[in-house]
């Protein structure tokens, strides 16, 4: 492949439980083994296994830099071109997250992005459905319907969280397998 001296656009995007910080822990170990410079970030909403972790369901987690919004995701960086930008949580970050990753592109930075797709009533997350348009590459990942078993393209609330908009709350989003469920198109119920 030819390259043009930007950096590459890779989003790995699905529902909860789908395996998106997996994918994207082992994209970062990969590229450290490979020796390449690597900065991680998560959004600092993101407290479930402490702040300053990315982790997958799975138990597996690494060291990664918090920050509450694109200034704080930006200042990571810093003036630097690492080798890869690996961003968790990119649904928190909201729509000025799209410009502010095209500028670090333009230094060369390949940049993977996880986030959510979609909210659990259901409807588009932005600004994942945004980046998996501009994206060199996408990875779509299902999780697994927990009432049938069928490939999941959502996740729904089973127990209250602390309400607020799907679209925005922090508390909304953020949960493990006793707050959330994958659901399948069938199975889901915004
Ligand atoms: P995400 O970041 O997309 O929420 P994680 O990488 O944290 O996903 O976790 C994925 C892991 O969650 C799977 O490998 C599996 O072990 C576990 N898991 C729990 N519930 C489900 C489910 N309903 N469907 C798929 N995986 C599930
Ligand atoms: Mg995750």
């Amino acid at each position: 492949m030819r390259t043009n001296g930007y950096g590459r656009l890779q989003v790995v995007a699905g529902p909860m439980f789908s395996g998106k910080s997996e994918e994207l822990l082992r994209r970062v170990r990969r590229a450290r083994l490979a020796g390449l410079e690597v900065v991680l970030v998560n959004h600092a909403w993101d407290e479930r296994y402490g702040t300053g972790e990315v982790s997958s369901h799975t138990g597996l987690s690494l060291g990664s830099t918090s920050a509450t919004d694109v200034p704080g995701l930006l200042a990571a960086v810093g003036d630097r071109a690492p080798d890869l930008l690996a961003v968790d949580e990119a649904q928190f970050f909201g729509p000025d997250v799209v410009p502010a990753l095209e500028a670090v592109l333009r230094r060369g930075t390949t940049v993977v992005v996880a986030g959510l797709s979609v909210t659990f009533d259901g409807r588009p997350f932005e600004p994942l459905p945004t980046l998996m348009a501009i994206a060199e590459d996408v990875t779509r990942l299902t999780a697994v319907c927990g009432v049938c078993g069928a490939d999941a393209v959502f996740h729904q609330r089973i127990r209250a969280g602390s309400g607020g908009d799907p679209l925005d709350g922090t508390a909304a989003h953020v949960g493990g397998t006793e707050t959330y469920a994958a659901r399948c198109r069938r199975h889901h119920e915004p």
